[in-house]
């Protein structure tokens, strides 16, 4: 399914359970091996394992004016609180503190009644870093900023975009999300 040594996304899918074991920085589901972490993807020969290796050496801070990859993981009626992931551009994990949090207000130009109308609990989005200290803050306000990876809420299939709406291919469900303006066309090796 998915190139050797390549960098991937937590819930990017990298092998079959026919192929290959579930290793270290790996689940399966339904027969499906996929990332559960932020690192590179390679194949463990010797044991039949995929693997996703972290993204290591010497972790880097958060700061201000940072691109980042975050993966949403509470949504209230006037906030999401998501994890950053990763800094893009950057091969080093992040070190300390990695939990952002993005106002209704902030999430885009025009009005947000709820953030859940337009993001979803697991989704993995791109933001910009406004403020590290004393809490990390998130905007999502240009069209380069918003949600770049969703999951079908009903069988947590890949959304892929059809005109405007996103579709799972499984289940047929569509859903609405702020999505980037490069949905779907984003080469990995550029995050
Ligand atoms: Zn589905």
């Amino acid at each position: 399914m998915m190139n050797e040594k390549k960098f991937v996304l937590p819930g990017d899918k990298l092998s079959t359970s026919e192929e290959l074991l579930s290793g270290e920085g790996t689940f399966e589901e339904d027969g499906i091996i996929l990332a559960s972490q932020v690192g590179t993807y390679f194949v463990d020969s010797q044991h039949k394992k995929a693997k996703v290796k972290p993204l290591t050496s010497t972790p880097v801070i958060l700061k201000r004016g940072d691109i980042v990859l975050a993966e949403i993981r509470m949504i209230r009626s006037s906030m999401i609180i998501a994890d950053v992931i990763h800094i893009i551009g950057s091969k080093r994990a992040i070190s300390g503190d990695t939990n952002g949090t993005l106002r209704v207000s902030e999430i885009s130009k025009g009005y947000i009644k709820d953030p859940s109308d337009v993001f979803s609990l697991g989704d993995i989005f791109r933001a910009k870093v406004t403020q590290v200290k004393p809490s990390i803050q998130l905007e999502t306000k240009d069209p380069q900023f918003g949600v770049i990876k969703a999951f079908c809420s009903k069988c947590r299939q890949s959304l892929i975009k059809k005109d405007n709406i996103l579709e799972c291919e499984k289940c047929g469900n569509k859903e609405r999300r702020l999505i980037t303006n490069d949905f779907g066309i984003i080469d990995p090796n550029n995050l």
